[in-house]
């Protein structure tokens, strides 16, 4: 990656926009807060407006209360006032949702600082690494790379959560050597791991637990050897919990605890259509899957947020796709 570069556009620049993607979570966030600590040391003018509202476990990495919620009215002169826009954690426009029109319309220069797989040319300048764990990490080799700053606790706490976020709380594949050697740096630079564990993992509201009894009470087993599950939450049941959409982030992680589960799919309703969440074991690609809908992520965990379809008819046609892509995997092996 081009470290010199992102560098040197810090640096002859004077003001940013950083904006991430819809329904953020700790990676997401994480950038944001992580990038806006570096710029500040820098003393340059930083402005963060985001499509959604940080989700209610997030709020402590934003303690000087700096991210904005966007508002059109408010907001649509100030993606061409600053001299650099800033796409952290995501690589297609449309997910940054009521914010994708002025960022896509801006005359200014605009980056993009991401490690999801098939990138959207949509920026200026992409800097990405699909084989790191999180978009945090990207950001602490680029700080290390080039001795920017230091890498005090309001740099490291956001990197760390990120980075733990991501990574499963260091059990998934991308969990290198290498990331334990970031997460011990983070650690000297003075994150408490509990504190952060804590505050992302154990503030859930009463309702959010019980609206997973809910969704695993919807599981359903599908395919020959019972490898997909499927989980449906729909949007009465989030109503009646009181539970918002980054509450259910996880939920489908669940699934895959089971020993035939290959594919796990969470069909979540949305007041605006409905949004579904692929994860699989191994070498198996939901991206691939992802992608035919006009989502995408990661190969062991993807998304699609669908508009314009009925959730409940469109179920059982990526259950089939599913189980197609499976079987052509098996028959690959076989041949
Ligand atoms: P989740 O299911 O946790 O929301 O998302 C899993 C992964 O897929 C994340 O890395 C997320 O950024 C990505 N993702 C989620 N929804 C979408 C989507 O609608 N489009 C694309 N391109 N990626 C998505
Ligand atoms: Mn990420």
């Amino acid at each position: 990656m081009n470290y010199k570069l992102l560098k040197q556009i810090i640096q002859e620049n004077n003001s940013f926009l950083l904006t991430t993607h819809v329904n953020p979570d700790a990676d997401a966030i994480g950038s944001e807060m992580a990038f806006y600590f570096l710029l500040k040391k820098l003393g340059k003018e930083i402005h963060i407006i985001n499509t959604s509202k940080t989700p209610y476990y997030l709020e402590f990495m934003d303690a000087a209360n700096v991210i904005q919620y966007f508002d059109e009215e408010k907001h649509n002169d100030i993606f061409n006032q600053v001299d650099v826009l800033i796409a952290l954690d995501f690589n297609r426009g449309q997910r940054m949702v009521r914010l994708e029109n002025l960022f896509r319309q801006s005359a200014k220069l605009k980056i993009c600082i991401d490690h999801h797989e098939d990138p959207e040319e949509f920026t200026d300048y992409l800097f990405s690494e699909t084989s790191f764990a999180a978009t945090g990490q990207i950001i602490y080799n680029f700080i290390k790379a080039t001795s920017l700053v230091e890498i005090d606790l309001s740099i490291a706490e956001p990197l760390y959560a990120a980075i733990m976020t991501d990574t499963g709380s260091f059990r998934f594949d991308r969990t290198t050597a290498d990331i334990h050697y970031i997460a011990a740096d983070l650690l000297n630079a003075g994150v408490k791991p509990n504190d952060v564990y804590t505050n992302i993992y154990n503030t859930s509201r009463i309702g959010k637990v019980k609206l997973l009894g809910d969704a695993l009470q919807s599981l359903k087993l599908y395919g020959d050897k019972n490898e997909i599950a499927v989980m449906t939450i729909s949007n009465e049941a989030m109503k009646k919990s009181g539970a918002d959409e980054a509450d259910t982030d996880g939920f489908v992680n669940l699934c895959l605890t089971i020993d035939t589960v290959q594919v796990a799919l969470k069909f979540l309703e949305l007041n605006e259509g409905f949004k579904v969440s692929l994860r699989s074991k191994g070498e198996i690609s939901v991206q691939k899957i992802a992608a035919e809908f006009g989502g995408g992520g990661h190969r062991n965990a993807s998304g699609i947020r669908i508009r314009e379809k009925n959730m409940n008819t469109f179920i059982p046609v990526l259950i089939e796709k599913v189980n197609v892509f499976l079987n052509s995997l098996d028959q690959n092996k076989k041949s």
